[in-house]
Parts: C-alpha cells; sequence; structure tokens
C-alpha cells in the first residue's frame, strides 16, 4: 500500500527547462497529485527546507541489462538520482539469449534465468525487484551474431527476416528503440543499407535508433552523417550515442559535428545525442586494438590514436592484479611496444576493460552546452575498477558543469537528465513535475551535490542526494538508500 507524502517547502524544477519555482507537492499512490500551495492534508510531510527538488533522472545511457539480476539493488545509479534507465545501448542486448551472453557487457551470466523472448526477458526483470526503472533498447548485436555474425556482407533475405522478426517482437514489447554498436564485434561488419532496413521496423513504433558511431575521431563527422541517413531513411528518431570526439589530432571537431546535427534538425530530422561528462571513455581493451588505436596515422580506426600512458586497466576477471596500471606500466614491465603488450594482455584476458583518456575538455563542455545533448552514463558494473561515470555521471553535470563552471544552467541541466529524455523515447508518464505521471523524484542540495568517484577510487557515491521517490516510495531516504525494490520495467507510451 502507497503511502501519501507531502513535500513542503521544495523548489521545484519542473523538467521543462524553465526556472524554479517554490512549492509544495503531494505524493499519493504513486503518483504526483497536486503541486501548489497545499497544506492539511492527511499525510507524511517532508520538509524540503528550500532545497532543489526534480523528476527522477533517466539514464540515456545504460548497460545494465544482465547487471539488473545481479545487482538488483542498483545502488550505483539510484544514489546518483537515477530512477530509469535505458538499457540495451551499443549494440548490446538480450535477445536471442544465446548471442546475447557474447555481447552484452556483463561478464557474469552465472545464475541467471534463461529467456526465449523479450516478453520473458521482461518478466524476469519485472520479478527481480530492482530499485530503479528500465527501459530497453533491441540491441543489433545479439541478433546479428545469431545470423549473419561476423560476416561483412548484407544479410540474406530469409536472414533480414530472422532479424526483423526479433526487432519487431522487442517493439511489440514496448522497446523504445533500436541500438548499433559498429566499433565492435558483429556490428562493425554490417553496411550502411543493413542498418537503414533494420531501422525500418522501428519507425512504425515511434523507436529510435541509437548508435555507437563506426568512428569518433577521424571520420566523425562522416559518422554523423551515416548515422542521420540512416534514421532519415528509415524514417525514425535518432540519438548519437556518448557523442565525443577522440583522439587529440581530431580535438575542436565538435564544432562541426554539432553544426552537422543542426543541419540534419534544420531538415525537419528528430536528431539528439547523449553524453557523459568526463574527458575518459571506457572500452574493452578488445576494442581498442581491434580498432587501430596505437597507429597515429590511422583514421580508419574508430577511437583515434591513442597512447599507453593514457590507458589504464579498469578491469580483468582473470588477472585482478592488473587493475590500476596503465598500458605505459606494462609496456615498460614487458619491454614491448603498446600494441604488442595489448595483445600480450588479450591473451591473458580477452576481457579486459580499460578506461582511455582521449578527450579535450572544450568538446566535452561544448557539447554538453548544446540544446541537443542528453545525459547518458555509459556506465558498466564490472569487478575492478570500473570508469568512475558508473558512479558519479549525473551529480557531477550538476555540480561540476552547472554550478563550479556554469557551463549550464541547473534547470537546464535537469531538463538534459528528464524531462528531454523521456520525451525523446517517448516514456509519457515520467520526466517532468506535473500532476498524474510517476512519482519518481529527486531532492538534492544544489550548493553540494557533486561527484565523489574517481579513476583511482570509483566506488564512491556522491554528495548532495538526500531523498529519491521511487514509485512513490522512499528509495533513498536522508542519503541511505532504504530496501525499497520499486522498479519496473518502462514500456514505450
Ligand atoms: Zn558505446
Amino acid at each position: 500500500m502507497n503511502k501519501k507524502y507531502l513535500l513542503k517547502n521544495a523548489t521545484i524544477y519542473d523538467g521543462s527547462g524553465s526556472n524554479p519555482f517554490k512549492g509544495n507537492l503531494l505524493i499519493n499512490n504513486g503518483k504526483i497529485e497536486e503541486i501548489g500551495n497545499i497544506d492539511n492534508v492527511d499525510a507524511e510531510v517532508i520538509d524540503i527546507k528550500n532545497k532543489a527538488l526534480s523528476p527522477g533522472f533517466i539514464d540515456m545511457h545504460a548497460h545494465d541489462d544482465i547487471a539488473m539480476f545481479v545487482y538488483p539493488d542498483m545502488d550505483f545509479k539510484l544514489m546518483q538520482g537515477v530512477t530509469t534507465n535505458v538499457n540495451g545501448n551499443c549494440g548490446s542486448g538480450v535477445i536471442p539469449h544465446s548471442s546475447a551472453d557474447i555481447i552484452n557487457w556483463h561478464p557474469n551470466f552465472d545464475g541467471i534465468p534463461e529467456w526465449s523472448s523479450y516478453g520473458e526477458y521482461l518478466e524476469l526483470v519485472d520479478k527481480s525487484k530492482t530499485s530503479i526503472h528500465s527501459a530497453f533498447l533491441v540491441g543489433h548485436g545479439p541478433i546479428r551474431k545469431a545470423t549473419t555474425g561476423n560476416e561483412k556482407r548484407m544479410p540474406t533475405q530469409s536472414e533480414f527476416d530472422v532479424m526483423k522478426a526479433w526487432i519487431k517482437e522487442g517493439m511489440e514489447e514496448g522497446a523504445v528503440g533500436f541500438s548499433t554498436g559498429l566499433i565492435y564485434e558483429p556490428g562493425r561488419y554490417s553496411n550502411t543499407e543493413e542498418l537503414i532496413e533494420l531501422s525500418k521496423v522501428i519507425s512504425s513504433y515511434n523507436g529510435v535508433y541509437f548508435s555507437h558511431m563506426r568512428n569518433e575521431a577521424g571520420h566523425l563527422i562522416r559518422s554523423i552523417e551515416e548515422t542521420i541517413r540512416i534514421g532519415e531513411e528509415a524514417g525514425c528518431s535518432i540519438e548519437i550515442s556518448h557523442h565525443k570526439v577522440s583522439g587529440q589530432e581530431n580535438w575542436g571537431k565538435s564544432v562541426e559535428s554539432l553544426n552537422s546535427i543542426e543541419e540534419a534538425r534544420s531538415r525537419g530530422l528528430n536528431v539528439h545525442s547523449d553524453q557523459y561528462p568526463y574527458n575518459a571513455g571506457s572500452t574493452s581493451l578488445f576494442a581498442v586494438v581491434q580498432n587501430n588505436a596505437f597507429n597515429e596515422k590511422s583514421v580508419d580506426g574508430g577511437m583515434g590514436s591513442q597512447t599507453g600512458d593514457k590507458i589504464l586497466i579498469a578491469g580483468s576477471a582473470k588477472d585482478p592484479s592488473l587493475v590500476g596500471k596503465t598500458l605505459g606500466d606494462l609496456c615498460d614491465e614487458y619491454d614491448l611496444p603498446e600494441q604488442e603488450a595489448a595483445e600480450k594482455l588479450l591473451k591473458i584476458d580477452s576481457g579486459i576493460f580499460v578506461v582511455t583518456e582521449g578527450m579535450v575538455e572544450d568538446d566535452v563542455a561544448r557539447i554538453l552546452a548544446h540544446p541537443t545533448t542528453m545525459i547518458g552514463s555509459d556506465g558498466v558494473p564490472l569487478p575492478g575498477n570500473p570508469h568512475p561515470r558508473l558512479y558519479g555521471c549525473f551529480p557531477r553535470v550538476l555540480g561540476k558543469y552547472s554550478r563550479e563552471e556554469g557551463v549550464i544552467s541547473m534547470q537546464e541541466a535537469i531538463h538534459k537528465m528528464t524531462g528531454q529524455s523521456a520525451e525523446k523515447v517517448n516514456l509519457n508518464d515520467r520526466g517532468f513535475i506535473r500532476p498524474g505521471l510517476n512519482a519518481d523524484i529527486v531532492i538534492f542540495d544544489e550548493d553540494t551535490i557533486i561527484d565523489k568517484a574517481t579513476y583511482e577510487k570509483p566506488r564512491a557515491y556522491p554528495e548532495g542526494i538526500i531523498h529519491v521517490f521511487v514509485n512513490g516510495e522512499l528509495a533513498v531516504e536522508d542519503g541511505k538508500q532504504t530496501d525499497l525494490r520499486a522498479g519496473k520495467v518502462a514500456r514505450r507510451s
């Protein structure tokens, strides 16, 4: 039975990007019932003491498809104020199960129940009682792995039929879109035509085409053009995943990449991007090597050139002693150049995850400030030292980029993580402080909110998150997670 709460004296950011206002808010039966000068109602009263109140944050770029089962308390997201994840990004996905375990970024499938359809998977997610909600994308990776595999060719007609049937099934079950990861296997072997053909399936469902593009470095602009073309020819909305400019030789290109987005929007296309506010990314060492990152002259690698001292080992299930060392350290230890040292490491553990510092602050800030950019953590909850975005992404935007540096206003920052995101993925029951919507609410201190997770010590909760309501009940109370597990599957409206 849900409680009634009256939240008094709040500074309300309603998620629309407009100025905050003072008011009280009544929660009843999991929904926002009323906003205004409400008083004298029979409800548990919480004095917000003029702190900020906003809709729960929506993580546009999550990789918790399997983590929802492994870590149902989802503390790393909830404690940031995230109440809804959009899972299945970068072409990773859960269907078909037999290929999903190859693609999904989680080393531990042990003890995870099997499923044979999106319907069954979603039932299991609901049953696993997570602390936050989960929307999902159909991932291109596993459906291609199961059909065309790593062959660099167009799927045959019958392979297309199978792939489209899986996408259709996911969309029928409420997926918000379709994702690709085009620096990874097997996504890198698919051409533009394949992706247009597959994306046509989602357009009649109002789905969004999300893409970790083929290249975020020397061919960034060409990749943005490909992404836009796929959405345009398929007739669907477009989201550029973790918009970034990788590799020192490419720094500054965000001017052009944002221009490309603006140009497409001026033609009437619905194009946005998401971003995590850091100058380092994180991926598998295998992908770094496969993208030829140690060859300075290589413009065809998707990540630009990388140097060993900027690559930090973040996770290795087989040799945890590697965690915390840089590839540069290991080059010295092995007396090998970067490429050979990385290949040696992959023989020790092909699943090594790394954090790679390849971006510049100017680009990060410019992309963040753009009105088409939303917030997505891209956090991957791996053992070891995961990228700090897993614990700190959202408070970092609010504390560092809004309060401290003034890159965007607090209301703009909140809009990018709430209302704008909900509208993009057609989740009409959340994202704003409005009567009738889900009471997913964050209360935080604008003067102190900040991320505390660092590359060296990533497992640190942020400061300044006071309460988090999920479905109208307290999931975080006075900065501590409660035992509430109210998360549900979030289906496209
Ligand atoms: Zn990605």
